[in-house]
């Protein structure tokens, strides 16, 4: 038996398939679907949030991102509106009835997020916050926790083994890009990742084309490999004025190259006979 015993395929034979309960019907991840969550990198204003928030329904897509904590390289970049955030997400939620993605970097947080998100992240900074992943583990949200800057595939699984070990079976792993020598994109895609999870552990998996590349232009590509690769879906980020947004709008699509996006995974899903819900 691997390390990572729980999450190992040895344990559980069968892919793990994770009911989102939503507000209107649920949302399934993992085997035999495919998955979209879109959204802008954060929630910046009311008005903006409800408006891509209605666009993103319109096209399609299964979870919004709704980004109130933001892991910020400089102190000074905007960190996002935190809990005060959160009734502008509760109202998007509401009148969307779109179930709702939050990254929660802080165990003094969990609370007031829990009852208003339907999906904790655990961002990459944090995949190795042991505090963290044993607090959340011990909540019954799903959770997806995102790889490490630069974790390798077992210490990625051994994070999800503590939110297993806690009683947590709800956890979809998302790959979104690793440190390599290459400055060109902002990360270097593991897209071969995605297959050998599969091969190694029961657990959905995700990529995240936008913090895995930092270039819009190779969003659209990175995405479609992703699906090709088997991955359980893709986290996009979208914004209608990329170039005036507060937090990582050169790699955000625009909702019309989304829009485009959205058919062409589509019609991949087909190919690989997964339902787009
Ligand atoms: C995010 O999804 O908002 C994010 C900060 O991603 P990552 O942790 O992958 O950098
Ligand atoms: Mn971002």
């Amino acid at each position: 038996m691997p390390s990572y015993k729980l999450a190992s395929r040895e344990y559980c034979p069968r892919d793990t398939v994770i009911e989102i309960p939503g507000l209107l019907e649920p949302v399934f991840i993992g085997a035999g679907y495919c998955t979209i969550i879109a959204g802008p990198c954060a929630v910046e204003n009311q008005a903006d949030y409800l408006e891509i928030a209605k666009i993103l329904k319109s096209i399609g897509i299964h979870i919004l991102r709704a980004g109130l904590f933001k892991p910020r390289t400089s102190p000074y970049s905007f960190k996002g509106l935190g809990t005060e955030g959160l009734k502008i997400v509760e109202e998007a939620r509401r009148t969307t009835g779109i179930a709702v993605l939050t990254e929660v970097m802080d165990v003094r947080d969990i609370e007031d997020l829990y009852p208003h998100i339907d999906i904790f992240q655990i961002g990459s900074r944090n995949m190795q916050n042991f505090t963290l992943l044993e607090e959340l583990g011990k909540t019954n949200k799903p959770i997806l926790l995102k790889r490490g800057l630069a974790a390798t595939i077992e210490e990625w699984l051994l994070a999800a083994e503590y939110l297993l070990d806690r009683g947590n079976h709800k956890i979809i792993l998302c790959e979104r890009g690793i440190r390599t020598f290459e400055p060109y994109a902002r990360n270097t895609v593991d897209i071969g990742a995605v297959p050998l999870i599969k091969h190694l552990s029961h657990l959905p998996i995700l990529v995240d084309p936008s913090h895995a590349t930092g270039r819009a232009e190779m969003v659209g590509p990175v995405a479609k490999a992703a699906v090709a690769a088997g991955a359980d879906g893709i986290l996009v980020e979208v914004h209608q004025h990329p170039e005036a947004a507060l937090s990582d709008g050169r790699q955000s699509l625009t909702p019309e190259q989304f829009r485009e996006l959205y058919e062409q995974i589509n019609k991949l899903a087909e190919l690989e006979q997964k339902i787009l819900q």
